[in-house]
């Protein structure tokens, strides 16, 4: 078994999520903040009449594949379908895009994880706010120290998906407008299945990273 961190490597393009009209229930995140909020429904786009790749990141740092990618990697090379939400713009209609949106949670990261809580971090459900604490060497041209993922090994997780999201989240989390804060959730990390690397590297789809996790 072999797992690995999904990164897009290109300048983000569009919006996406709960700014632009995604419906959300909050009654499953966190009561204080809203993070692991679980969204319902179709994920709600904008700026993707203009877009033509088959893969990239939104401004929200959402995940999207092209409609024909998706039929390629589900129908071609078996990859699961869960976790595949077809996008909408904001008058509801269905684009040919889907947002990779996990349904399944790794659990924590275990110690020698390159990931660090920061100082606004939320103190009720401590999720939201990670980053790396590996810092980027421009003359080096690679992370130090290296970016490490580190899981216990469970083979159970991965039985009906090809991905499944972290439990630690990125960026800061809005349960509620206030001031110049819209409501936002923090995102988690996506990792796949050696599958779906595979699938993606097969169909030559470009500016997609991907690290390797250490599984114990
Ligand atoms: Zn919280």
């Amino acid at each position: 078994m072999r797992i690995f961190n999904l990164g897009y490597s290109e300048a983000e393009k569009g919006e996406s999520g709960e700014a632009v009209g995604t419906k959300y229930d909050t009654s499953y995140g966190c009561i204080k903040c809203g993070t692991n909020t679980k969204y319902i429904g179709n994920t709600a786009v904008t700026g993707f009449g203009k877009i033509k790749k088959n893969f990239c990141v939104t401004l929200d740092s959402d995940k999207i594949i092209s409609e024909q990618v998706y039929h390629s990697l589900t129908e071609d090379f078996d990859v699961a379908t869960n976790g595949f939400v077809q996008v909408m713009n904001k008058k509801g209609i269905l684009l040919p895009f889907y947002h990779l949106r996990p349904e399944g949670t790794l659990p924590k990261m275990e110690e020698g994880s390159t990931l660090a809580p920061q100082q606004k971090q939320c103190d009720h459900c401590q999720r939201n706010w990670f980053a790396y604490s590996s810092r980027w060497n421009s003359s080096k041209k690679m992370f130090e120290p290296p970016i490490r993922y580190v899981y216990k090994y469970d083979q159970t997780l991965w039985e009906a998906t090809d991905m499944l999201k972290s439990w630690e989240h990125f960026g800061g989390s809005n349960l509620v407008e206030h001031g110049d804060y819209v409501i936002r959730f923090a995102r988690p990390l996506i990792f796949v299945s050696e599958k779906f690397k595979n699938a993606f590297e097969a169909l030559g789809i470009k500016k997609a990273t991907f690290i390797e996790a250490e599984l114990l």
